[in-house]
């Protein structure tokens, strides 16, 4: 397929292979490349357009790598103690969207990109309760999938989250989240308040959005680096 010639992870081709994509849609004929030298994204992009593959067939073929290195400490789960055996959430990549839906949607798709690699996926959104979502993430978190309320929640709880090894940082419907009010939300995860992305050079952030108000535009040009990719 053409997805063989994009550079990809030979594990992530076998996945991609495995969801039946034979071609990348238009979206992720752009951001695919983008992504994986190194590029900061901003698209626009509707549901139904491909834009959740095109943000994680390249982040997770990058993180693929070098999974071994950098996969979450983790129980082992055939002699799994919740008790002691507990570990803190440090994902390597957020994902951030406005419905607990689109949260499942992303999830779903990030567990058949992520097949047979240590990278763990995790899922958390309000209207549910926090138990269940909070055992998940103490078995270990690489990517970290959030609708904003309940991300907020689990950040003041500073033994269970960390963001000291965020490398990728993903608005989805960035507009649909500002006019539900989470605009402050999103610029302090950009700012890097409660993480420390600012520190990390290599930090990459995108942004996916069906419009682009005028917040989002400031946000990419306060927060990317300054040769960021626009994908219409
Ligand atoms: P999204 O726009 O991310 O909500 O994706 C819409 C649907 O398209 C999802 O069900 C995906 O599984 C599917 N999809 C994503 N990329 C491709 C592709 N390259 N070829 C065929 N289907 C795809």
């Amino acid at each position: 397929s053409k997805f063989d010639d994009a550079g990809l992870h030979p594990v992530m081709r076998e996945n991609i292979r495995l969801c039946r994509y034979v071609n990348p849609t238009p979206i992720q004929c752009y951001c695919i490349p983008a992504v994986l030298t190194g590029r900061d994204v901003v698209a626009c992009a509707q549901t139904g357009s491909g834009k959740t593959a095109a943000y994680l067939i390249p982040i997770l073929s990058k993180l693929m790598g070098k999974a071994r290195m950098l996969a979450a400490p983790r129980p082992n789960p055939t002699r799994y103690n919740p008790v002691t055996d507990r570990v803190r959430a440090e994902p390597l990549v957020l994902v951030v969207c406005p419905t607990r839906e689109l949260a499942c949607q992303i999830f779903d798709e990030c567990r058949r990109l992520c097949y047979r690699t240590m990278l763990r996926p995790c899922v958390i959104y309000g209207g549910a309760p926090t138990r269940g979502q909070r055992e998940q993430l103490e078995m270990g978190c690489d990517i970290l999938i959030a609708t904003p309320g309940r991300l907020l929640d689990f950040m003041r709880n500073p033994g269970l989250l960390s963001f000291a090894r965020l490398k990728f940082t993903v608005i989805d419907e960035a507009d649909e989240l500002f006019s539900g009010g989470w605009e402050e939300t999103i610029e302090s995860l950009f700012q890097g308040n409660g993480t420390n992305t600012n520190a990390d050079a290599d930090h990459m952030y995108l942004m996916f959005s069906a419009t682009f108000p005028k917040l989002a535009r400031r946000m990419a040009r306060d927060y990317m680096d300054e040769d960021y990719v626009r994908i219409k």
